[in-house]
């Protein structure tokens, strides 16, 4: 089923303890939409500066993300810069340049707007709910955010929450968001809006999947246990591309695709993680997926046990 990512495509400028690189390509739309593309075509909407290279373009049409909603404008990619130390759940954004996302408001061809699935990757609020706003009755929509958008643009990002059925946001966003410390609290309050599934992003230690119903359905997954973790960055979105992209291919949203595309999220996550930028999506083949998927049941796996 047709899968939209609007989001943003950027060049990042990356110091972890374990290397750095310096305008490397990176942004929401992109990880995300990079990651989906293992299971779906992608249909990525953002906006790029006379700095991109058309054979990035190129690229990304010939790994099933169709770039007909990428614009070019005069000026340059949005760009970021961030940074983290040993706690790598956390980026320090050292600097932020929106460039030609300034002005940016997209208007999406009579395909696009038909789009099934659609998943408004961490932007400007503004821009995603104009991208809402163009949607004729989409099946499933995901909603992410940041910090930064939640400190200068709350209520906006608050009246988008109410018209989407999905947010995956981290830990930390999710109380700020609600003002609640305790992540069961939040999960209630966030729950009046209308919205039908929360899923929280922990970091290393997982997440946590909620289904609104009477008492909330959960699901807890611990992340992957990794050896080697070299950039942090876009973990959250290569997540959320996973699972918007596995659903997108069942074309079933129902508690047993969510649970599985919970743990397609996390495997896509822990895959993208072990490198800078986009370089292991860039590498990895489909039995990479295959093997990790398979070590991760493995170590999930439990018999049932008679107390
Ligand atoms: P993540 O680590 O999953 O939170 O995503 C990191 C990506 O988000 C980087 O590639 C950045 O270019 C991008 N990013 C950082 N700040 C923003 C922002 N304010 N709006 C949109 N994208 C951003």
């Amino acid at each position: 089923m047709s899968l939209l990512i609007v989001g943003s495509v950027a060049y990042d400028s990356i110091k972890t303890p374990f290397g750095e690189v310096d305008r490397a390509l990176g942004g929401s739309a992109l990880y995300a939409s990079m990651s989906a593309s293992f299971y779906s075509p992608v249909n990525m909407v953002a906006v790029v500066g006379s700095d991109f290279s058309e054979k990035e373009s190129e690229y990304l049409n010939s790994r099933n993300i169709n770039t007909e909603g990428l614009i070019r404008k005069p000026g340059e990619t949005f760009f970021w810069r961030g940074e983290y130390s040993f706690n790598l759940n956390e980026a320090h954004t050292l600097e932020t340049k929106l460039n030609v996302f300034e002005d940016f408001r997209p208007k999406l061809s009579s395909k696009l707007k038909k789009s099934q699935y659609v998943f408004l990757a961490n932007i400007d609020p503004d821009i995603q709910m104009d991208v809402l706003d163009q949607m004729v009755e989409p099946k499933f929509v995901a909603l992410d955010s940041m910090n930064l958008w939640l400190d200068i643009k709350k209520e906006k990002v608050l009246d988008v929450i109410s018209r989407v059925d999905a947010l995956i946001i981290n830990e930390e966003e999710i109380r700020q968001l609600t003002d609640e410390y305790n992540v069961l609290t939040a999960v209630k309050k966030i729950f009046q809006t209308g919205l039908k599934y929360l899923i929280i992003k922990r970091g290393e230690y997982g997440v946590l999947f909620f289904e609104k119903s009477e008492p909330h359905k959960i699901f807890s997954l611990p992340s992957y246990p990794l050896e080697v973790v070299k950039d942090p960055t876009g973990a959250g979105d290569s997540f959320a591309g996973g699972f918007m992209g596995f659903l997108a291919k069942a074309d079933q949203v129902n508690e047993i695709q969510l649970r599985k595309a919970v743990v397609i999220g996390t495997v896509m996550a822990s895959i993208n993680v072990e490198d800078f930028s986009l370089n292991r999506f860039k590498a990895i083949q489909e039995e990479d997926i295959y093997k990790r998927l398979e070590d991760f049941r493995n170590i999930l796996h439990f018999e049932e046990i008679n107390v």
